[in-house]
């Protein structure tokens, strides 16, 4: 396998023997070729998601100074046919985020989407899921699990039971996904899902009380789902999708009489929408939160990313007006950075990286929208550019993938973190130094596969070089952070 080094003049030294004619025509192609190396390596239409993972219908709450992100694992390239595995994001700053291991242990392999926010009632916490398709009231003593379902044995099967949510299609019982759960003030729970469906849950959490459906009517119609729902000053806002793929959107209504409504529906009712200046396609199932103690509220959304399933979600600021009606959001993809302190020290500077391999650019299909047009590409210098849109991949047939770290200079180095490409499958790696870039060492990793993200090394080291030889799991790294 061919290394492949980020730096662009490398290739110039060995090719000082040509003829004059010839070193003019190369040095023309030489330069084409330079800019669009560096074109292709600084070229990251993703922008900086909150996430270094594929995450859709994210639900993001703050408990007690920590930020939890549970949401649909995206990424494992069969579409609507599977999911990836329940894991919690979880970071004290807003900008690093971990997980470690699964915390709904018997939903693993099960097509598990779009978790709620993790409920706090009865001394338990609660949380909504949607496994094969079902809503599942599911019950642990903490949010970072284990949960397991509420009711029943703690096995899936596809068709309604005794530890669905819903009971049955008929009479007044409809299927439905993306369970959405309000609590009021008065501590009366709520639940909204697909389709505009809304209910009282009963005070055990695990039911919902059918006399009080409904199905809200909203100024918009066609088909709906990732329903949002909140109180701010004494308002509640209902917020529900339109469309999908790349016209995916959310409208709004709010009103102060009950959040079964009735609801008033503004003139500006459309919140987030594709919008074409800044690159920003289907923005739709996210979430909104407020950081406790403060009136900072904010707007989480997947985008149409690598379309299909193979979405990242992006944060930005829900800013209201003096009326409570809300402004359409400044939708960017570079994220609103830390909300709480950052602790976790100074990055050291990767220089130069160099890799085994890297895969072809990708060119991604559209599915509703002319003007979609998005290439990926994977250079190693992705690795290293603090974007969680960006990511080095080692060609597909490349066996014995590998990525250095060059930093300039010998440095010391405490402290390594490695953001996998679809971590929650796994990986185990090997983890070297050198002075030299010639005589390695080892200096951390592991042989076992490991479920979890950043993969972290703590050392006590001087060198210039570092590199990551990845031993299971799929070739690729979002970020690699060195302190
Ligand atoms: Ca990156």
């Amino acid at each position: 396998m061919k290394a492949i080094s980020n730096n662009a003049l490398a290739p110039l030294k060995q090719r000082t023997m040509l003829a004059p004619v010839t070193i003019k025509a190369f040095l023309n192609c030489f330069l084409l070729l330079f800019v669009l190396s560096v074109k292709a390596q600084t070229k990251n239409p993703f922008g900086n998601p909150l996430i270094p993972d594929m995450i859709a219908d994210a639900s993001i709450q703050e408990i007690n100074g920590t930020f939890y992100c549970y949401a649909t694992t995206d990424g494992y390239d069969k579409g609507l046919q599977t999911s990836g595995p329940p894991v919690v994001w979880k970071s004290k700053d807003f900008v690093n985020w971990s997980f470690s291991g699964f915390y709904f242990p018997s939903a693993v392999g099960t097509k598990y989407w779009a978790p709620s926010k993790a409920v706090a009632a009865n001394g338990k916490y609660y949380i909504y899921p949607t496994v094969n398709g079902f809503m599942y009231p599911a019950v642990a003593d903490s949010p970072d699990g284990p949960f397991k379902l509420a009711k029943g044995a703690d096995i899936f099967s596809s068709s309604f039971t005794s530890a669905t949510l819903l009971k049955s299609k008929t009479p007044k019982g409809p299927a439905g996904i993306d369970a959405e759960i309000f609590i009021d003030d008065d501590k009366q729970p709520y639940v909204f899902w697909q389709k505009r469906f809304a209910a009282k849950l009963n005070p055990d959490m695990v039911s919902i009380d059918t006399a009080s459906l409904i199905q809200i009517p909203t100024k918009r119609q066609g088909y709906s789902e990732g329903p949002i729902f909140f109180k701010r000053k004494g308002i509640y806002y209902y917020l529900y999708t339109l469309g999908g793929d790349e016209k995916y959107q959310y409208a709004y209504g709010m009103g102060k009489t009950s959040p079964l409504g009735p609801f008033d529906f503004p003139k500006d009712d459309i919140i987030s929408t594709t919008n074409h200046e800044r690159q920003v396609f289907g923005p739709g199932h996210g979430c909104v939160f407020n950081v406790p103690g403060t009136d900072d509220y904010y707007f989480a959304y997947l985008e149409f990313g690598r379309r299909s399933t193979n979405r990242q979600t992006y944060v930005n600021k829900l800013e209201f007006n003096e009326d409570g009606t809300i402004r359409p959001v400044d939708l960017t993809l570079n994220g609103v950075g830390a909300l709480h302190p950052v602790t976790s020290g100074k990055k050291i500077k990767v220089i130069n990286s160099k890799v085994s391999s890297v895969r072809s650019d990708l060119v991604i299909k559209r599915n509703q929208d002319s003007l979609f047009r998005r290439t990926e590409s994977f250079s190693s210098a992705f690795a290293f550019d603090d974007a969680n849109g960006s990511r080095w991949m080692a060609a597909p047939e490349d066996t014995t993938s590998w990525i250095v770290a060059d930093l300039g200079k010998s440095r010391n180095i405490k402290r390594s973190e490695v953001y996998f490409v679809r971590p929650t499958a796994g990986h185990a790696y090997v983890l070297e130094y050198s002075a030299n870039g010639k005589t390695w060492n080892s200096c951390g990793g592991h042989p076992d596969v490991v479920i979890q993200s950043p993969h972290t090394d703590h050392l006590n080291i001087k060198a210039r070089y570092l590199r990551v030889k990845i031993l299971s799991g799929v070739n690729g790294v979002w970020e690699w952070h060195i302190y």
